[in-house]
């Protein structure tokens, strides 16, 4: 791109005209009902998380003032990491600012030039990005198909190997094979990451994630991310797993060394915020039930989406609605909208060409009702 300011107007406009430009909305209209937040469980509201927050916000103030190795990491800091890696069933865990930089800064500290990543040609943004920031050799598998992983992971000259996915697809809403992923990985003696931001608080027996729903220990997956802007409701990341893992991160992690350490108020909250899922696991029910009785719906009204019928597959909070172009999706997406029901349309690039959708998300916040009603208003929309 040549840098002057016709040259910007015309990729604007470029990105217009193919229905590509992307806008920020200012809040929520009052009575939309919101069905692309990520807010899970719905504990970004909850009155013991938000108590949580200010409690410490009076107490400690509202900046860290500092990295964490500097003197930004205080005992609310630690407290979470210790709680963490309990509920996670590791030795250790580490807080980073966000998950965007957890993943950059994970795939950073354990592989160089001279490594080699396997990576899903679905994984976030961010896993892509560090895999990229990280100079290894990478090679990407098709979606979910662990039998590639393997013959890609077979053919590295590399002995530094990762294998690097999301545990719960944030676009898909379907869960990776993290069981043959295990076995592939362990065969090869290479470091299995898994992203789980999407899965941990919701999948699983107790809400620990994809490597409770597979039954996977921590020798399986050695490398276990998750977020807090997610089911947890607060804002933050964290790796976990055992010490030495850790201790490496901390001396390497470019985005934790050289970054200003989370507020505590908001590792506060997000302490919280684990406490309450534990406590309430009805939220966790009650979020998957609204999944479920969705795609029933869907199916009973006999509309076809590119997912696999809830009955058939792991039941995620995430369900996408594949619509094929760009502008269909933003039209059904409007459509919606003026109905009362806010869904997303997805497009390129966070989607592969030809598969804009809307990426409808459930939250424990929401009531059976409403997500009847969005069937209805979604027939109708597509009808029309
Ligand atoms: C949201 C998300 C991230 C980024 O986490 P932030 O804390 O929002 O930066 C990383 N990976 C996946 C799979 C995500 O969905």
């Amino acid at each position: 791109m040549q840098h002057d300011a016709a040259a910007l107007s015309a990729a604007l406009a470029d990105l217009e005209q193919r229905q590509l430009r992307r806008t920020r909305r200012i809040g929520l209209a009052p009575g939309l009902i919101n069905f692309c937040s990520n807010d899970y469980l719905g504990l970004s509201t909850h009155p013991e998380v938000t108590r949580a927050f200010i409690d410490s916000a009076s107490r400690h103030g509202v900046g860290s003032g500092a990295s964490h190795l500097v003197t930004g990491h205080g005992p609310e800091h630690q407290a979470l990491e210790d709680e963490l890696a309990a509920f996670t069933g590791r030795e250790k865990a580490l807080v980073f600012s966000t998950g965007y930089m957890a993943n950059m800064g994970v795939i950073g500290a354990l592989a160089d030039q001279n490594a080699a990543i396997v990576s899903d040609k679905l994984n976030h943004a961010s896993l892509i990005d560090g895999c990229r920031l990280s100079g290894a050799e990478v090679k990407r598998y098709r979606h979910g198909d662990a039998t590639h992983a393997g013959e890609l992971m077979a053919a590295l000259e590399s002995e530094a190997r990762l294998l690097v996915t999301d545990g719960v697809f944030s676009m898909d809403g379907d869960l990776a094979p993290l069981p043959e992923l295990a076995r592939l990985t362990r065969a090869a003696n290479a470091w299995l990451v898994v992203d789980d931001a999407h899965g941990l608080g919701v999948v699983g027996a107790t809400g620990r994630g994809c490597c409770e729903q597979f039954a996977l220990s921590p020798h399986d997956v050695p490398v276990l991310i998750g977020t807090f802007g997610k089911a947890f409701g607060t804002f933050g990341a964290f790796v976990a797993g055992d010490a030495d893992l850790i201790d490496l991160l901390v001396q390497k992690s470019r985005t934790y060394v050289y970054t200003t350490a989370l507020p505590p108020a908001v590792a506060a909250a997000t302490r919280a915020a684990l406490r309450v899922s534990e406590r309430e696991s009805w939220r966790r029910e009650k979020v998957l039930a609204h999944a479920r009785r969705f795609s029933r719906g869907l199916a009973e009204r006999g509309i076809g989406t590119a997912a696999p019928a809830a009955d058939a597959r792991v039941v995620t909070s995430i369900f996408p609605v594949v619509l094929g172009e760009a502008g269909r999706a933003l039209e059904i997406s409007r459509r919606l909208e003026d109905q009362g029901f806010l869904v997303m349309a997805i497009r390129p690039p966070t989607v592969p060409a030809g598969t804009a959708r809307l990426r409808v998300t459930f939250s424990a916040a929401h009531e059976e009702a409403q997500v009847d009603a969005l069937v209805s208003a979604l027939a109708g929309a597509l009808a029309a």
